[in-house]
């Protein structure tokens, strides 16, 4: 059954936008050690009850003018933009990969990096309660794509992918710990499987080089701005995150036109 864009790409988004709402759910509460799945979202200020009027992604936050309808406190705008991104992830797993079972698995790990990167964002941890069931689940999904594909060799371009990542945050911790944290380097050996997959050691380059590169700018332009030291520690999760997003989407032609301009 061959299922047209016309009707993935519009379902994509709608799955994001709920899965976005949900992974705004899962970073407030595993830091905090609630149960992701039970009980219903309460708004932090005055404990009222979100009710299903007020849950729907994006349009209620924009119907309430980013307040709670109870108390009038002010929702942050973190909740529909991580919704948004979301939306948008799915859909590019889906214009990336087609509709196969490659795109829920990549659209799965997009979702787990928003819930990490919220988490990275504003609390400076990446949880090993996320990150360990990541990789397993990570390995898993790509082993049964890669047997559904005919394609084992591709598990070996993700073991590589993860070694490289891994590795060299890993090395880079040691040298210096104050400023690699332990999660960043469990992250990446999670981030080069999945870049690995995609494209080999040399996607995974493509994708370390970017989370490095906008790390880097955007950490010198907030001291920059902010007149903030290098100690005022920039949470470097959700750079990790983002650079391997576009080398999974986009390294392959960023890879070949960068060998072809020599
Ligand atoms: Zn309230």
């Amino acid at each position: 059954m061959i299922i047209p864009a016309a009707i993935a790409v519009p379902f994509a988004a709608a799955l994001g936008l709920v899965f976005g709402s949900f992974a705004t759910v899962m970073a407030y509460r595993i830091p905090r050690r609630e149960s992701p799945v039970s009980g219903r979202s309460k708004c932090p200020a005055c404990g009222h009850t979100i009710t299903a009027s007020e849950n729907i992604p994006v349009v209620s936050w924009l119907l309430q003018r980013g307040r709670c309808r109870h108390c009038k406190e002010r929702i942050s705008v973190r909740y529909p933009l991580t919704e948004l991104a979301t939306a948008i992830l799915f859909v590019a797993s889906v214009l990336r990969f087609g509709v196969s079972l490659e795109a829920l698995v990549y659209a799965a790990f997009f979702w787990i990096l928003v819930v990490l990167s919220s988490i990275d964002l504003e609390y400076k941890l990446l949880p090993n309660r996320v990150v360990y069931p990541a990789f397993v689940a990570g390995w898993m999904g790509l082993a049964a794509v890669a047997l559904l594909d005919g394609a084992p060799e591709r598990l070996v371009g993700a073991a590589l992918g993860a070694a490289v990542f891994g590795g060299l945050l890993f090395v880079v911790g040691f040298i210096y710990p104050a400023g690699m944290g332990g999660g960043d380097v469990k992250l990446a050996f999670v981030l080069g499987t999945f870049l690995g997959y995609v494209g080999g050691v040399g996607v995974t380059l493509v994708g370390m080089f970017l989370s490095f590169l906008l790390g880097g700018v955007i950490g010198v332009v907030l001291i920059l701005v902010a007149g903030g030291s290098r100690k005022s520690q920039l949470p470097f999760g959700p750079f990790l995150a983002t650079g391997s997003v576009i080398g999974i989407l986009a390294g392959v032609p960023l890879l070949s036109a960068y060998l072809g301009s020599f």
